[in-house]
């Protein structure tokens, strides 16, 4: 598994715990608003930190942290992520995985597996706009997120979806149909898009969206859902 960064406690990206949490390097996606591009091509030369530090850090503080929080770049794409997965649960930790959604195949097997204890996933953009955020060539890509998308939803295990609110190509009308897919007692995050170090350079900023009046109609209109700004 290629491992781009290693940050060793976070207490804001696994819900009611503390971690510490690995990114992973390559990215099936192209979002423009990427804030981490440097992860998104595996051969790009940053940092680089390998299982075996991870691991010896994991095991020495395994007594004040509860879990690792595997996020990228896109960590489904790394054939031996399983493996590794096991290797932390295995001195006792939670694991909680970040995915874009693009590799179903890998979250079944999971789910079968019992090896992640909660599942953050991105929600792009609507289906039918989803590829103008995630700008995938792959065929097929979109069907596969949403396989994992409904995958995770009856999968039992605790997790939450969260779109980056980008309005240069969202509109306020996107978010009240992506709310609609989620199921009641679902957690939804909208987040406020950071501009500064991005995949693409010249972002469109002209268009504003008011993020908290938009998660307050939400609230309204779907009561049964958790949904927050971030
Ligand atoms: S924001 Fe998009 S391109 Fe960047 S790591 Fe996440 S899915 Fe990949």
């Amino acid at each position: 598994m290629l491992i781009g960064g290693f940050q060793k406690l976070t207490l804001l990206d696994y819900p009611e715990k503390t971690a510490a949490m690995v990114f992973t390097r390559g990215c099936t996606f192209l979002c423009p608003f990427c804030h981490n591009p440097e992860l998104i091509f595996a051969d790009q030369d940053t940092e680089h930190v390998t299982e075996e530090e991870v691991l010896d850090y994991l095991k020495e503080k395994k007594k004040m942290i509860d879990g690792l929080v595997i996020t990228g770049g896109e960590p489904t794409i790394h054939k031996d992520l399983g493996d590794f997965i096991k290797k932390v649960r295995a001195l006792g930790l939670f694991v909680k995985l970040d995915t874009n959604g693009t590799s179903p195949e890998t979250v079944e097997r999971f789910l079968n597996e019992k090896l992640v204890d909660y599942f953050a996933m991105d929600l792009k953009h609507t289906w039918e706009k989803y590829n103008l955020i995630g700008r995938s060539k792959k065929e097929g890509m979109i069907d596969d997120v949403r396989k994992t998308f409904a995958m995770i939803q009856s999968s039992g295990i605790p997790h939450e979806f969260r779109t980056t609110v980008f309005p240069g190509c969202h509109s306020e009308e996107d978010f009240f149909t992506m709310a609609g897919y989620l199921l009641p007692g679902e957690t939804y995050f909208l987040q406020n898009i950071r501009y500064g170090k991005t995949l693409e350079k010249n972002l469109d900023q002209s268009k504003k969206l008011d993020v908290t009046e938009i998660v307050r109609g939400l609230k309204e209109k779907f009561p049964e859902l958790a949904i927050e700004e971030r």
